[in-house]
């Protein structure tokens, strides 16, 4: 039976010695260590997501900052307030909440954000330092899952890893990060194959596709570390709804050596890696 990975227990360290390093970051500094958020076209959901953003900002001693702007406001608009607060010396990180509205292009502005406030980790020239093995700030997600496997022990120098899942935010840069961890990295995604026939060989596992139960027993190797990134909504046959990962996870767990649970696995790490990745910003903008 596998052990559970525990984010959110792994989270709360994390935030812990964030929270100490901000402080003195802080007194340091003669001002905080300050994240602006912007959210283009707030909805319930994105508002929502960003008073969450707040509080966690808050609990760790970082100040947060909402702007939002109109959900019609157009490139040059959002693309003034990016330059804006790449100026502005008392705003030491900076996100841009997705998704945008469908007229904006998401890549294209976070390109615009200076490349130390990216706390997110997004901008191009960040992806191109982890590419060189220079990484500067890494994507959120993608640390979150590399911190989870170092948690358990398990090497990744040399282990054959197997990323599902493609996409710039997620897939992509785990595989990424693995490699540059040494890992020998098998990327999956929508145009591969024989897809068990790749997982199958994995001894470190990540899923990232937004598909339940993608990921079955058939698809796992014995004492495999699997790392479930998915978040998907189901509405079980009794009408109540679940959050499920991508992976089978009562079919996998037996097979498994280690494995993240969902909820409570990537999810809370993500967070506390934004955190870090704020903290990180500050730090890279007094050196
Ligand atoms: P995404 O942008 O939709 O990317 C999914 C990737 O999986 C794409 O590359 C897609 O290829 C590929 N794919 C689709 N079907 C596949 C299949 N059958 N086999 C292999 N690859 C397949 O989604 P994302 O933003 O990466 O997110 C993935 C999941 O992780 C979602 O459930 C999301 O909610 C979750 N997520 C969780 C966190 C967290 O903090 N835990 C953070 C980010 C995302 P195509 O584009 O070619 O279809």
């Amino acid at each position: 039976m596998a052990q559970w990975i525990d984010g959110a227990a792994l989270a709360q360290q994390v935030r812990e010695t964030v929270k100490q390093r901000v402080a003195e970051m802080t007194r340091q500094l003669h001002r905080p260590v300050y994240l602006t958020a912007v959210l283009v076209g707030g909805t319930a959901a994105g508002e929502l997501y960003a008073q969450r953003q707040r509080d966690a900002c808050k609990a760790v001693g970082i100040e947060y900052e909402l702007i939002t702007l109109p959900h019609d406001a157009d490139k040059e608009m959002v693309s003034r307030r990016i330059k804006q607060l790449n100026e502005d010396a008392a705003v030491t990180g900076i996100m841009l909440h997705l998704p945008l509205p469908e007229h904006l292009n998401a890549t294209e502005l976070q390109y615009q954000i200076n490349p130390v406030k990216d706390v997110e980790g997004v901008n191009p020239a960040n992806i191109g330092y982890v590419v060189y093995g220079q990484t500067l700030i890494a994507p959120c997600t993608a640390l979150a899952a590399i911190e989870l496997i170092k948690s358990t022990g398990v090497p990744i120098r040399g282990a054959e890893a197997v990323v599902v899942g493609a996409s710039q935010i997620a897939g992509r840069p785990i595989a990424l990060l693995l490699s540059e961890q040494m890992a020998t990295v098998t990327l999956c995604h929508i145009a591969t194959r024989d897809l068990a026939a790749h997982t199958r060989r994995a001894e470190i596992l990540v899923v990232a596709v937004g598909k339940p139960n993608l990921i079955t027993a058939d698809h796992v190797k014995e004492g495999a570390l699997v790392i479930d990134v998915g978040i998907n909504r189901i509405t079980l046959p009794d009408g109540t709804k679940k959050t499920v990962g991508d992976v089978d996870f009562a079919a996998v767990e037996p097979k498994a050596a280690y494995i993240t649970p969902v909820p409570g696995g990537v999810g809370p790490m993500t967070v506390a890696m934004l955190l870090r990745n704020t903290l990180r910003s500050a730090e890279l903008l007094s050196r």
